[in-house]
């Protein structure tokens, strides 16, 4: 079986968490969420995950090294050996550069492209599950239950501070700014496959296999 080192790239709101998810159970490799490692490392209360917590909870970004050394210690796990998803990260040009320097070699990394205003509008309906981190949209896929999240059972969706109108606008400038810089990064390692995002997740899902096969 080939090995496959892949990476999800694209705005906020492009569903790289779901073909994330969906490329993991394909190729049976894992799915690395930084947001699910580093709620992970925080519930676990190691060391990195503590320091996450930190800015976590003051609503600040976590600094690179926080995040690479969460990233490396998942890398580093047996179910990674034959290749994992990154979704998440990198996310700037310095975590790139640090993710090489770490030995990890991509061999695909799929940019899902999708438009600012539909970007907007995706993640303006979004809701979110505070307890397991599953999301849903108001109208694209609700919970089967209003306000209770299907995953966990949790009731009371909320709608994450990032998914408000000005927030989604300022995830959209910080996106163009540090992480689509990574698009030209990558495109000069030839490890770049480029995705329509706007169909439905099954439509971007088999484009995706497509690339990966080679077609
Ligand atoms: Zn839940």
């Amino acid at each position: 079986m080939s090995r496959y080192r892949l990476m999800m790239l694209g705005p906020p709101g492009a569903g790289k968490g779901t073909q994330a998810k969906r490329l993991a159970d394909r190729l049976d490799i894992p799915h690395v969420s930084t947001g699910d490692m580093l709620r992970e490392a925080r519930r676990k209360e190691s060391e990195l995950g503590k320091k996450a917590a930190q800015f976590m909870e003051a609503g600040k970004l976590v600094p690179d090294e926080v995040v690479i050394g969460i990233v490396r210690e998942r890398l580093e796990e047996d179910d990674a050996a034959d290749g994992f998803i990154l979704d998440g990260f990198p996310r700037t040009r310095p975590q790139a550069e640090a993710l090489a320097e770490m030995g990890v070699d991509l061999d695909f990394v799929i940019n899902i492209e999708v438009a600012d205003e539909e970007v907007v509008s995706r993640l303006g309906g979004r809701l979110s599950c505070p307890n397991c981190g599953a999301v849903y949209h108001k109208e694209a896929k609700p919970p089967k239950e209003d306000d209770v999240c299907d995953v966990c059972g949790h009731r009371g969706l909320i709608t994450r501070d990032d998914d408000r109108p000005e927030a989604i606008r300022q995830r959209l400038d910080s996106y163009h700014q540090k992480t689509s810089p990574l698009i030209e990064f990558y495109s000069e390692r030839d490890v770049l496959e480029n995705v329509d995002g706007a169909g439905s997740p099954d439509e971007v899902n088999d484009a995706i296999a497509r690339r990966l096969n080679g077609d």
